[in-house]
């Protein structure tokens, strides 16, 4: 019945990129999942109930760290096992294959059996963050009309039951009354035998969530991805997070982000190491004892999250964390300087990664293997093949920037924006994905990141990067954090405008100004320095922590500020207590 042991876990970490590259062939990864010698795939049980056969059944699955400081854990075996009882639950109390499932917690145990549970039923997971307030919620869950909902008792204050929501049933950890709708109580579905039959099989086409994106250049869009991006999982488990089994692996996303989602439930798993939960909100100093505490070897976090650790002068160094070896970043442009930072203080880099949440997985990284170059994201992973586009989707040659596409399919791509078709379809051009993001390859086939093709600079002419002037920025001894903009002007189309958060006990004087000015144009460049500076006490981000320069430019040009339900208005007074 089970699977030749023998053949799984063939796939070696990377070692060689130029060899791994050359003979990179997708099907061979295929051998490492039960699918292909079952014919069947549920992702759910590919983490579950197969990693049991692969005999990782009494290694941890997740290690959780909750609020009270108490680590609770759990083991593939009972993974399997509890999944599979509340999947046979949830069948038996409706939930259908296909039917959306919105999940509106935080990250805990509890989450990660719901959602596997409700993945096991072949239901689509629809993840919201946790911070998400009533619109924001409306929004997605009607969307794709979520019929189902887990939500948390110490959040559904949070949820408008009195707005049309298209939920009709509430898997919920606490008992509560709410007229009119299916209650489920989460301990009562505990209960009972599981039916292996509760889990439903499908092919690689078969959807497991929708992801709604960050919203940092307008409407969140509902990213469908199929089971097929397992494979890309897989392989950047190996090749990006270079997880091996005695890793110690701790992820900071919040699952409402596609980071969070595949690279805390799944992309590990896969590969039969734990991932690490720590359940509070950021706290800088607790984040270090965590860390400590658990003897994380490998962490994947955020540029913001590194820049505010720098910010709060925490304990950084190798007595706090001697197990640390690799630290894998995403979602925003890595700032040189934060490598600098971690190189000075543990001897180790951090290597960016970039992907968006419609390619499902991380597509241009930088590896143990290959030297890093400081401000570029790496290169593809092998497998994808990336090129720089002219507005005609010519291909560009090195140095020059343009647009950033990939070439399709891949196995994360995403399977289509839910309800709006047309949209998906505006992403591809003669057989690319076109990103929207604008970088540079260098002629050692490095990919340089120059921002968002909404937040490129165009000045007097010119093309210019916001991320260069801001990580220059973010590396004098005075700043924090930065962000740049082109501030519309009459004479030269745009000017650079500079908005800055200096690091605590700096006073935003007019000689400070001056001086950073001189800094850029002395250092950089002169037609880079910022016209203008602003000195702010927090910068408009999205609730994962990206710098919305939008919002900025609309304050600007006065014009409206457009759909905002990403913006956190809190992030910074969060952290501030400390
Ligand atoms: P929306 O699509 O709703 O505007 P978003 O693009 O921020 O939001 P995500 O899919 O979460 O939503 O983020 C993908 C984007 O994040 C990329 O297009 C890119 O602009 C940025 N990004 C991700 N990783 C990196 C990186 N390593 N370097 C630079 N930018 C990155
Ligand atoms: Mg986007």
């Amino acid at each position: 019945m089970y699977p030749n042991t023998d053949i799984l876990n063939l796939s070696p970490n990377l070692t060689d990129y130029e060899s791994a590259k050359f003979d990179f062939n997708w099907d061979h990864w295929h051998k490492e999942f039960s699918f292909n010698s079952t014919g069947k795939v549920n992702y759910a049980y590919e983490v579950t109930d197969y990693q049991v056969q692969k005999g990782n059944g009494d290694k941890p699955a997740f290690i959780s760290q909750k609020t009270d400081g108490r680590v609770v854990s759990i083991t593939f075996r009972e993974l399997a096992d509890l999944t599979s009882i509340l999947a046979t639950s949830l069948r038996s109390r409706g939930l259908k294959a296909g039917d959306r499932f919105g999940l509106y917690a935080a990250k805990s145990l509890d989450y990660a059996v719901v959602l596997l549970a409700a993945i096991k039923c072949g239901a689509v997971a629809v993840p919201l963050f946790s911070a998400f307030g009533r619109e924001a919620i409306v929004d997605r869950l009607n969307d794709c009309g979520a019929t189902w909902l887990y939500v948390t008792s110490n959040l559904i204050k949070n949820v408008p039951f009195d707005s049309g929501l298209s939920v009709t049933n509430i898997l919920i950890d606490s008992s509560i009354s709410l007229p009119g709708l299916s209650v489920h109580l989460l301990s009562d579905c505990y209960q009972g035998q599981p039916n292996p039959a509760a889990t439903q099989f499908g092919d690689l086409e078969t959807p497991f969530v929708i992801h709604y994106t960050s919203g940092s250049t307008g409407k969140p869009k509902g990213i469908l991805l199929s089971s097929r991006a397992m494979i890309g999982h897989l392989l950047t488990a190996k090749y990006v997070l270079d997880l091996h089994p005695e890793d110690n692996y701790w992820n900071t996303a919040d699952p409402g982000w596609v980071t969070g989602m595949i690279y805390n439930f799944f992309a590990p798993l896969l590969l039969g190491v734990a991932a690490h939960l720590y359940e509070g909100p950021f706290h800088p100093l607790d984040w270090i004892k965590f860390m400590s505490r658990m003897g994380i070897s490998v962490w994947y976090s955020t540029p913001t999250a590194f820049r505010l650790l720098r910010y709060y002068g925490v304990p950084f160094d190798r007595e706090h964390l001697p197990k640390l070896r690799h630290i894998v970043s995403a979602g925003e442009p890595l700032n040189p300087s934060l490598i600098d930072w971690t190189e000075n203080n543990l001897s180790i880099p951090i290597h960016d990664s970039w992907y968006m949440t419609e390619n499902g997985h991380q597509l241009i990284n930088n590896y143990r293997c290959l030297p890093i170059r400081k401000g570029s994201m790496g290169k593809p992973l092998p497998g994808i093949r990336a090129a720089i586009l002219s507005e005609q989707g010519e291909e560009l040659p090195v140095g020059t920037i343009g647009r950033l596409a990939v070439k399709t399919p891949w196995p994360g791509l995403m399977k289509t924006v839910w309800g709006n078709q047309k949209k998906f379809e505006e992403y591809f051009q003669n057989g690319w994905y076109i990103s929207g993001d604008s970088a540079y390859q260098d002629a050692d086939g490095y990919f340089w990141f120059q921002g968002r093709e909404d937040d490129i600079i165009k000045s007097a002419g010119e093309r210019i990067s916001p991320f260069e002037i801001e990580s220059f920025l973010v590396a004098h001894p005075k700043v924090a954090e930065a962000a740049v903009i082109g501030k519309p002007d009459q004479l030269f189309g745009s000017i650079i405008k500079a908005f800055i958060m200096l690091k605590p006990g700096v006073s935003g004087t007019d000689q400070l100004k001056t001086e950073l000015t001189a800094y850029v144009r002395d250092k950089l460049a002169s037609h880079v320095a910022p016209r203008e500076i602003e000195f702010v006490d927090k910068l408009p981000k999205t609730k994962s922590g990206k710098i919305m320069r939008r919002i900025l430019r609309s304050q600007e040009s006065n014009s409206p500020l457009g759909d905002f339900s990403t913006l956190d208005a809190e992030m910074n007074p969060i952290i501030e207590e400390n």
